[in-house]
């Protein structure tokens, strides 16, 4: 593994005679030496399927002047590259390489995009390639997630293993001819990071501290939530825990009839009653969703009364509604059409999302997942707490 790729699109080849080449070469020598990868491409064509492919580029260094394949394409093959590398990547480091004396002539985009300009023969090889390898360490640095970061620090730090899991890194699968197998076939560093919660570099889930408390904010900041909370044991045990926190012994749940055994399971454990609402299914054999008059308040009161488990009850009021959202077949809700629907039923709201995690990043899905539900869109005392769960393995 090296520590990056630095993309060099040049009109130069690698293998040409003449000055500029030349010194292009120690560039990327010198880049080499420190660890990084040089892919080397001459025209903008090339340049734009490293970028497509390579999503180990750590900096580039841009010819502005760079032929491409369709030369009345009205820009230069520089500036195609230009674009689509602030497409594809996210403040990838990217130098503009000219000759020096046409910079005033650039569209002034090109300031906003660029990092830096350099000159090949105007500085010296190593200080050209130690400002490259600079800006590529400190876009690696920012790259990174929080608790993905700290692992690969603590990685990097070898320490020994003296807690949970008792392999010890590892180690133990080492003495037997079977456990060598095994340890060959995962590979020692899927091992060595099999750690514990007592890894206190690592943060603590129970505490929400240190980077998991870092990794569990940046979460609910990409996930629109107001708080994140990390879950082991899939989203089964995410239903248990919601279903736990919102009913406890002898008070009413409305429970989505076709919702997954995991929420029956915290029912049976909290001993809630359940008020079934009833899903659709069709003539194609699909399931789901919840029709709109099945969660208005006259329906929902109706259906409650009705149920002899609902007398006993705590209270004659819900403390707790739970649907499947996308349901199996795909069909998916207005959340906000349903919360507004169940606030009068119910203070919190459950949308079991374990396959539907990607719906906040595509427009298709606006208005259609739990966290779409908030002080912006449903403002006043009225709003059910909105939990959502998800199954980060069907992600
Ligand atoms: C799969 C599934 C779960 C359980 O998720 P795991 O992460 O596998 O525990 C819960 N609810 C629904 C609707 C599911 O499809």
């Amino acid at each position: 593994m090296t520590d990056g790729t630095v993309l060099f699109a040049v009109r130069e080849f690698p293998q040409s005679a003449g000055t500029a080449a030349e010194q292009l070469r120690r560039i990327r020598n010198e880049l080499q030496t420190g660890g990084l990868e040089v892919r080397w491409v001459t025209t903008a064509d090339d340049a734009q399927a490293v970028l497509r492919t390579e999503a180990a580029l750590a900096a580039a260094v841009v010819d502005w002047d760079l032929p491409h394949a369709a030369p009345d394409a009205g820009e230069t093959g520089g500036a195609e590259v230009l674009r689509h590398a602030g497409r594809r990547f996210h403040n990838l480091p990217v130098f503009l390489a000219t000759a020096g004396e046409d910079l005033e002539h650039l569209p002034l985009w090109v300031a906003e995009t660029v990092i830096g300009y350099i000159w090949p023969l105007e500085d010296t090889a190593p200080f050209i390639a130690g400002r490259i390898a600079s800006a590529a360490r400190g876009y690696q640095h920012h790259l990174l997630p929080p608790f993905f970061a700290a692992l690969r620090r603590f990685d990097h730090a070898h320490e020994y293993s003296w807690h949970t899991p008792a392999h010890s890194g590892g180690v133990a699968f080492l003495k037997s001819p079977v456990g060598r197998a095994f340890h060959d076939y995962f590979g020692e560093r899927l091992l060595r990071s099999d750690l514990s919660i007592s890894v206190e570099e690592l943060g603590s889930l129970f505490e929400h501290t240190g980077p998991i408390g870092a990794a569990e904010r940046n979460a609910a900041r990409v996930f629109g939530a107001e708080r994140t909370y990390f879950v082991l044991h899939g989203d089964s045990t995410c239903d248990r825990m919601v279903g736990h926190f919102s009913v406890t012994q002898d008070e009413i749940a409305l429970v989505d009839r076709n919702c997954h055994k995991s929420v029956l399971h915290g029912l049976v454990l909290s001993g809630a009653r359940p008020v079934y609402l009833v899903p659709t299914r069709n003539g194609y054999g699909l399931a789901g969703p919840l029709p709109p008059a099945e969660i208005q308040a006259p329906s929902v009161a109706s259906r409650t009364s009705r149920n002899p488990l609902t007398h006993g009850a705590v209270s004659p009021k819900a403390q707790y509604a739970v649907l499947t959202n996308s349901t199996y077949d795909g069909l998916c809700y207005d959340t906000l059409q349903v919360a507004q629907a169940l606030a009068p039923s119910t203070p919190r709201l459950h949308f079991d999302e374990a396959w539907f995690a990607y719906a906040r990043f595509h427009p298709l899905y606006a208005g259609r997942y739990g966290m779409a539900v908030g002080p912006d869109t449903f403002p006043g005392p009225d709003r059910p707490t909105v939990f959502a769960t998800q199954s980060t393995h069907k992600m």
